[in-house]
């Protein structure tokens, strides 16, 4: 099943995306559910919500997406996990998840414009798998990991270099408002039998400029839920976004920064591709 949220007349819904059409859910379930988080929150709200037969259904043409989870707890992103992503920053292979956060605030949903700002022209594309908790849990072991998983979506982790750079702290950088994505669905683990045989794509008006098996991850998801549930409570609807490969824009001679009326995508076949353009601040 394929869950999205959006916004239709005016309104914050959420529904099951089947080909090009999507279930206003939101408009039967609204009363219980407020948003996509409430419904994950809910021990059979994934099941009411498959089993809506009588929701309004829409042209995906008439809704304006949203970030899978627009208003989650938390977006812990990894940085530094894919080896050939370490290999190119010139750093050593790291012993611990290399972790930051990014606000909601700093994400748009598929289809929405990226924001170049107006302080950096020096912004990047970091085409990533996103893992969106299901169950809440603290000190959950690598074996019991998925059983925390809600299931996969797409995040593009914008990134506005110099600023990332000003001091050791990814914050500032990593946080300029409407600088990534995430998108445009997210996929029930359930259709997803090997995560690691799948293979992560960006694009840049077209041209490759990300490609790589998900095996090449360093921390895999069961080792990154254990590690983060150790220090916090991970729960529903909460985001891990779990690191770029190699050929992101900084790390090019010249560099090849995002720039406005660009068009990047990410995508990993099975799950979707999520498509944004780029607007000037
Ligand atoms: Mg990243």
């Amino acid at each position: 099943m394929k869950i999205a949220s959006f916004i239709y007349d005016g309104r914050s819904s959420y529904g099951v995306v089947d080909g090009d059409t999507v279930s206003d859910a939101g408009a039967v379930l609204g009363q219980c559910y407020s948003d996509l988080r409430s419904v994950l929150a809910s021990s059979n709200g994934l099941d009411e919500l498959a089993a809506l037969r009588d929701a309004p259904t829409l042209s995906v043409d008439q809704v304006q997406w949203l970030p899978v989870i627009p208003n989650p707890d938390k977006v812990l992103c990894v940085g530094l996990n894919y080896l050939k992503h370490i290999v190119e920053t010139g750093r050593e292979v790291p012993k611990h998840p290399t972790l930051f956060t990014r606000f909601a605030s700093a994400q748009v949903g598929h289809d929405q414009p990226l924001i170049q700002p107006k302080a950096s022209a020096a912004f990047d594309f970091e085409g990533e798998l996103a893992i969106v908790i299901g169950k809440s849990g603290r000190h959950i072991s690598k074996e019991n990991a998925l059983q925390h998983v809600a299931g996969y979506s797409l995040f593009n982790d914008g990134s506005i270099r110099d600023w990332q750079r000003h001091t050791l702290q990814f914050t500032a950088g990593k946080n300029f408002v409407g600088s990534g994505s995430f998108g445009p669905w997210l996929v029930t683990q359930d259709e997803i039998t090997d995560i690691d045989s799948l293979v992560l794509e960006t694009r840049l008006n077209g041209e490759v400029v990300q490609r790589e098996g998900l095996d090449d991850l360093l921390f895999k998801i069961p080792e990154l839920i254990e590690y983060i549930s150790t220090f916090t409570e991970l729960l529903p609807g909460d985001v891990i976004a779990t690191g770029t490969p190699g050929g992101v824009g900084a790390f090019r001679t010249p560099p090849l920064w995002m720039k406005p009326g660009d068009v990047v995508e990410v995508e990993v076949e099975g799950i979707g591709t999520l498509k944004n353009t780029v607007n000037a601040e």
